[in-house]
């Protein structure tokens, strides 16, 4: 999919909106929801979007709705530190196919990094659930 086009109300993640499709929420607050990816790149990798902008990336959205994710973004960034103690965290974000998007509906991913521990982007297989649910708990302490 192209970086411009319409945005799609059945993506997944407008799904996990709705509450049509579950997750492993982490933080939701007016705007925005948090909730663990489900093919981590690491121990805490986290996604967050928000709940009413229909913008598919970061081209799209308001400067309200983008100064509202990035304000959960820095909250769940610095309760990761806290909970896990990561070497450092990275905050991606991929505009369009071609740049590596995969789901359409503008999200920022959290990816604590530990010394020699990342996988790439798109290529890791599906967590545990429990394990997921454990670490979003440890984060959810650092709120
Ligand atoms: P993108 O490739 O669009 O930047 O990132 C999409 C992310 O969504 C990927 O890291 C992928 O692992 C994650 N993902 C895909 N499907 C689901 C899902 O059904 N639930 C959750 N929690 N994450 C998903």
């Amino acid at each position: 999919m192209s970086i411009t086009g319409n945005y799609d109300t059945d993506n997944i993640f407008a799904k996990i909106v709705r509450g049509d499709m579950p997750c492993v929420k982490v933080y939701e607050d007016e705007h925005t929801l948090a909730f663990m990816d489900v093919f981590p790149q690491s121990r805490g990798h986290m996604l967050v979007i928000h709940k009413r902008e229909q913008a598919r990336n970061l081209l799209d959205v308001s400067t309200d709705g983008l100064a509202q994710i990035m304000n959960s973004v820095q909250k769940l960034a610095r309760a990761a530190e806290q909970a896990l103690k990561p070497d450092g965290i990275i905050i991606t974000q991929f505009n369009g196919a071609p740049a590596g998007q995969t789901v359409f509906h503008l999200h920022f991913h959290i990816i604590p990094k530990y010394e020699g521990d990342l996988k790439p982007h798109a290529s890791g297989g599906m967590a545990d659930m429990d394990a997921l649910a454990a670490t979003a708990d440890l984060i959810k302490t650092e709120l």
